[in-house]
């Protein structure tokens, strides 16, 4: 899905904003959020400014290969990262870039995130990938999570954060929430001493709510063996 409105496009992003920062997802002026319109043009957060306290005459126009159409604020060198996906996936019409430290701290990792850990993990997320680290702004970056933009719902960069995408920008934001608290979920895991996943046939049962819900993206993330008591 696209935005047709461009006052809905700036709200949507604002309010992402709003709630990235009150959630501490994204620390001084960390952080960008887009919107793609229905004509391929994208809305974009400034950089410079703190995500929790933009205002509407902040945000920035650009046409799909960068050049600004709209706006007076300078935009991030990172919505380099946003325009390589939306050109990779025409479905998306929202992306947040947060530095969420659960999941920031899991992306020093260089790994996938692929353990179905919970019900909502398995089936809002599936497998998270690791896009291979590349400096800020970058087009190796832009590049490196790109790839994922078809098949994934979004990915870690490494030593860096995560990016996530989705239909709108809510979905996006809702799904970099969902990725936070999974990797929480984990860490207390590894606290409690064991991290035990959902088996095979729990899993196959969360395919249908899945297609249930049209949800095509994300993979099957690895569960443990059934047992007779499961
Ligand atoms: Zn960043």
């Amino acid at each position: 899905m696209s935005y047709t409105s461009a006052s809905e496009a700036k709200q949507a992003i604002l309010e992402a904003g709003r709630r990235l920062y009150q959630r501490a997802y994204v620390a001084a002026n960390d952080g960008n959020i887009s919107a793609r319109m229905d004509d391929g043009t994208v809305w974009a957060t400034p950089t410079g400014v703190s995500k929790g306290f933009m205002t509407e005459d902040m945000l920035v126009r650009l046409a799909p290969d960068g050049t600004v159409l709209e706006g007076t604020w300078k935009v991030s060198s990172e919505i380099a990262m946003h325009l390589a996906v939306y050109r990779e996936n025409p479905a998306l019409g929202g992306i947040v870039h947060a530095h969420s430290p659960a999941a920031t701290a899991f992306a020093t990792l260089g790994r996938d995130f692929d353990m179905a850990i919970s019900l909502e993990t398995a089936v809002q997320l599936g497998v998270i990938p690791c896009a291979p680290y590349a400096v800020t702004g970058s087009a190796e970056l832009a590049e490196r999570a790109a790839v994922y933009c078809r098949e994934y719902n979004g990915c870690f960069l490494e030593h860096h954060g995560a990016v996530t995408w989705g239909a709108d920008v809510l979905q996006a934001l809702f799904r970099t929430e969902c990725l936070e608290h999974t990797v929480i979920m984990y860490e207390h895991m590894l606290g409690l001493g064991e991290v035990r996943l959902l088996t095979q046939a729990q899993l196959t049962e969360l395919d249908s709510v899945r297609k249930k819900f049209g949800i095509t993206t994300g993979g099957r993330p690895k569960g443990r063996p059934d047992t007779k008591h499961d």
